[in-house]
């Protein structure tokens, strides 16, 4: 690894700033660097290292798993309250050569009732299950 010298840029944590930052090396003891200034508030301070990568991974995956239970959750109230309250002879079996159109509620074998979103394309039509959203082909 290439050891900075006094007058040289580098990325270091600024105590003042409370941010990775661009900073000057001021002062080097032996191989480690002492003390550095820094580039945006001028002030001198000692050498920390960039705090950056370690924490922002941890806080990313953290806030991605929070995301997808949410909006599973979501999914299934959604789902509960169009299906809910409806007889079973208000589910249309499915079959592939079915039509239908969005509103319609849907008895799928293997999926259970589903409450279609939207007429994607000819053809497709994307429904909500319990289990979550599918898309499934039907007649045109
Ligand atoms: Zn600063």
């Amino acid at each position: 690894m290439k050891i900075p010298q006094a007058g040289e840029e580098l990325d270091a944590y600024c105590t003042r700033c409370k941010l990775d930052l661009n900073h000057r090396v001021v002062a080097m003891v032996g191989d480690i660097t002492k003390r550095v200034n820094c580039l945006t508030c001028h002030s001198e301070h000692n050498f920390r290292k960039p705090k950056g990568a370690s924490v922002a991974t941890t806080k990313k995956k953290t806030k991605k798993k929070t995301v997808r239970e949410t909006a599973a959750d979501k999914l299934r109230a959604e789902w509960a309250s169009e299906t809910e309250g409806h007889p079973d002879d208000a589910f249309a079996g499915y079959s592939m050569d079915s039509v239908f159109s969005e509103g319609d509620l849907i008895l799928h074998k293997k999926f259970g009732k589903g409450h279609v979103q939207e007429v994607t394309a000819e053809g497709k039509v994307q429904v909500l299950f319990e289990e979550g959203v599918k898309r499934l082909a039907q007649g045109t």
